[in-house]
């Protein structure tokens, strides 16, 4: 290898694409200009982790590796565990003719949560809701570190999907149900790419250095609007709603240099996406000028026939006609390579569209500087879950809670909660586990349940390790009415919700919370004062409930850092976040959107009560007088504010 690593430094002196002083367009006509077609196809492929070696990569000539949902989770894996295997791969790409680097992408969506330690942030659904696109911004930057800690360089993110009905598996990956808050959210990839110079060329693919990583806007377009909201559906809409509704966050993402787009699995009227020449060729790179590449969804093209493998063949030219650029095979590559050097020497696909892929694909290697610096670096590791950004997932989780009801009738707040009370109950099956709070895609593709998840803060422990000490903490998954009218609770916490799901397997017509939620809401609430709090994806069930609810927290899917919900509890942190989506009565309402001509909802899209921080409460009320909105509100949470302090 150490021969190889010679050789490779003395080509780069007489040859123009290893010149990291020419610009980025020379060196992408060099090095196209001495690919064979084998090369050029082979750049256009990316492969499960569990089918690449060193070998394959060398020669085959691959593109890409990835571990995806569909990959076997790695849970006992170390950061530097993660480097080592994918720098093996890395020297199998080095190692052939031309030396062409692979780049690894992984499905880091909420943080890098496919990695045991990793920070794990609030899913997009919560970040939508604190309307803060600074912080997801800041989220972007923490998570590129973290993903470069393991030698990754690729991340499957972000879902720009915008989810017009919560019964769709895919919701919480939505920032929301309002077009305009998505394209705000666009704001993560400043963060995982970099910031392109002032003089940048819109819609040309930007990552700034080793630090960062490229990006991927998915899954284009419509994802979020199909029919009954049923995964991988067809989304029936005309151009108009199209390009309002479900467009503009592309838009903005190209404006920011985003590197690559993936194909959505989704059609729009009929039309797969994976096989729409409209959309991906003449709309986002002709009209919208986007010069990065476009990537298949898993398996994407498998199902664009309707039979998966009736005509493998037809559905690998259909696709790359219509712009695909890279395809996440990912496991029959050599089937995929045959097909396409088929098709091109019968001039079935032009040779043009494959130099064209492979263009946009070298473009963004050379940009991101993958030839310089192809290996991972292990000086990064302790990125992984480092305390810098567990605060910054927890700041995120305290403005990503929505508070929609503080009292019964608004009248007597319940919250801020008192930290010296002599006997509290925390209930409900997501108090103490760690799976939950973080949802799908964390770890596993489904997610997990229990507390062995990952590294992290359970709502339960943080709340214990909040309240003063001689308060005793006595927790209940599911305790009978009778237990709580003789223990003298002095008030509860009940934490119910959804449990961990992702894509199809979390469609769901009922929407509700997972059992016995509803029957602990009632043993306790009827019987105790109550704070609930619902760790979803989506809004659920939650209106035959309501009376008996004291005070109603949305706490979305947090992930690791619970200490976030506990600080707003107990007023450390104030309430700030509004509904991303609105909550609707009954699952008979749906879909309902904001702005429907019969809406009624539970909660409004935009609602969520207002309170400062016990400290602000104090402050504002002994200078300039009552903070907080609605007025009553934070008069009333002043007075409690002081009596607890
Ligand atoms: C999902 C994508 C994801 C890919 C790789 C697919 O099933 O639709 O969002 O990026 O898998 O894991």
């Amino acid at each position: 290898l150490g021969w190889l690593w010679w050789a490779t430094m003395v080509d780069a002196e007489n040859l123009k694409y290893k010149d990291p002083k020419q610009p980025v367009g020379v060196r992408v006509k060099d090095l196209l200009g001495r690919m064979t077609l084998e090369e050029k196809i082979g750049q256009m492929v990316q492969i499960d982790r569990s089918v690449a070696n060193a070998t394959v990569m060398k020669d085959y000539f691959i593109g890409s590796v990835l571990s995806g949902g569909g990959s076997v989770p790695l849970p006992d894996a170390r950061a530097e565990d993660w480097v080592n295997m994918i720098n093996d791969f890395q020297k199998g790409s080095l190692s052939s003719r031309l030396g062409i680097p692979m780049f690894y992408g992984i499905d880091a969506v909420h943080g890098h949560n496919n990695v045991y330690n990793a920070t794990v942030f609030p899913h997009n659904v919560g970040l939508g809701a604190t309307r803060n696109p600074d912080l997801v911004r800041r989220i972007g930057a923490a998570t590129a570190l973290e993903v470069r800690a393991t030698g990754i360089s690729y991340t499957f993110a972000p879902c720009l999907a915008v989810c017009r009905d919560p019964r769709w598996g895919r919701c919480y990956e939505s920032y929301s149900e309002d077009p305009k808050i998505v394209k705000e959210m666009t704001e993560i990839i400043i963060g995982l790419q970099g910031e392109p110079p002032a003089n940048y060329r819109k819609g040309t693919p930007y990552v700034g250095g080793t630090k960062k990583v490229i990006a991927c806007a998915k899954h284009f377009v419509g994802d979020g609007g199909t029919t009954h909201g049923i995964n991988e559906n067809n989304t029936v809409i005309n151009r108009h709603g199209l390009l309002s509704i479900h467009m503009p966050a592309y838009l903005d993402s190209i404006i920011k240099g985003v590197s690559s787009v993936m194909a959505s699995y989704s059609s729009w009227n009929g039309v797969k996406m994976h096989a729409n020449r409209e959309l991906i060729t003449d709309f986002l790179k002709g009209a919208l000028k986007f010069k990065g590449f476009v990537i298949s969804d898993w398996e994407g093209l498998d199902r664009i026939t309707s039979t998966p493998h009736s005509n493998y063949t037809y559905s690998v030219q259909a696709s790359i006609l219509a712009g695909i650029d890279m395809v996440m095979i990912p496991y029959k590559y050599a089937e995929f390579i045959d097909d396409v050097k088929f098709l091109v020497k019968n001039n079935a696909i032009p040779m043009d569209r494959i130099d064209d892929a492979v263009r946009r694909i070298l473009t963004v290697k050379f940009t991101m500087g993958l030839f310089e610096s192809p290996m991972g670096d292990y000086s990064l590791v302790n990125e992984l879950g480092s305390q810098a950004h567990r605060d910054l997932a927890r700041d995120a989780v305290r403005q990503s809670l929505v508070l929609l009801k503080n009292g019964k009738n608004d009248s007597k707040p319940l919250l801020p909660l008192s930290k010296k009370s002599p006997k509290i109950l925390v209930a409900g099956t997501h108090a103490d586990n760690l799976g939950y709070q973080c949802g799908g895609w964390t770890i596993a593709w489904q997610g997990f349940s229990g507390n062995n998840a990952t590294r992290g803060t359970t709502i339960l422990a943080s709340i214990k390790s909040t309240v003063d000490p001689s308060t005793e903490v006595v927790f209940r998954e599911d305790p009978d009415s009778d237990f709580v009218k003789s223990s003298d609770f002095s008030y509860a916490i009940v934490v119910i919700g959804e449990a961990p799901y992702a894509e199809t397997g979390g469609d769901s017509t009922t929407l509700t919370m997972l059992d016995p939620g509803p029957s602990t809401i009632k043993n306790v609430c009827d019987y105790v004062e109550c704070v609930v709090i619902v760790i979803s994806g989506r809004p659920i069930v939650i209106e035959p409930y309501i009376s008996s609810i004291d005070a109603l927290v949305a706490a979305w899917l947090p992930g690791t850092e619970g200490q976030g919900v506990t600080d707003a509890l107990y007023g450390d942190h104030g309430f700030s976040g509004k509904l991303p989506r609105t909550w609707f009565k009954s699952v008979d309402q749906l879909p309902m959107n904001v702005g429907d001509p019969h809406y009624d909802p539970l909660f409004p899209f935009g609602f969520g009560l207002t309170t400062g921080s016990v400290k602000d409460i104090v402050a504002r009320s002994t200078s300039a007088g009552i903070y907080g909105t609605p007025s009553l509100i934070a008069s009333i949470a002043v007075a409690i504010a002081l009596c607890i302090l």
